[in-house]
């Protein structure tokens, strides 16, 4: 078992801290108003960003999902790191359906971190901590990341 989250200091290089800044300059939020980034690193290094793109039926996409389609699209199957930054200094965890869409990709060593506003990280944690007791491909006889 890993330390708990509140007692390890928690490290985010300023290359990841910039693009989850820019990506989240990106986002189309015109009904929220709440722009959110989320930038992934694969198993294989690559970094991979998305943000929240909303459409007028109310049924946009977050921006977990959005860097998740951009994993996929070029090929990859692994979440190693996944980083959030909301618009302020509140914890902007993954939704309940992006928790399922992280989970499908992740390790039990994929490290989840939210970010402040500025960049900051305000709090790391291992997917069972996200989505504990969770169902995944194994339920349907799939592989997984998660083994
Ligand atoms: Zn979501």
């Amino acid at each position: 078992m890993s330390q708990s989250t509140q007692e390890t200091a928690i490290a985010v290089s300023d290359d990841i801290r910039r693009a989850a800044l820019d990506v989240r300059a990106n986002a189309y939020v015109p009904y929220s108003d709440h722009p959110v980034g989320a930038v992934l690193i694969s198993d294989s290094g690559r970094t991979y960003a998305g943000c929240n793109v909303e459409s007028a039926n109310y049924k946009g996409l977050c921006a977990e999902g959005s860097a998740i389609a951009a994993l996929v699209s070029n090929g990859e199957r692994v979440i190693k790191e996944i980083y959030v930054i909301g618009p302020g200094a509140h914890l902007c965890t993954p939704c309940g359906d992006c928790r399922q869409r992280i989970r499908e990709f992740a390790t039990v060593d994929t490290r989840i971190v939210v970010l402040d506003g500025d960049g900051a990280p305000l709090k790391q944690y291992r997917m069972d901590e996200l989505l504990p007791d969770s169902f995944g491909p194994e339920n349907l006889d799939k592989r997984s990341p998660m083994g």
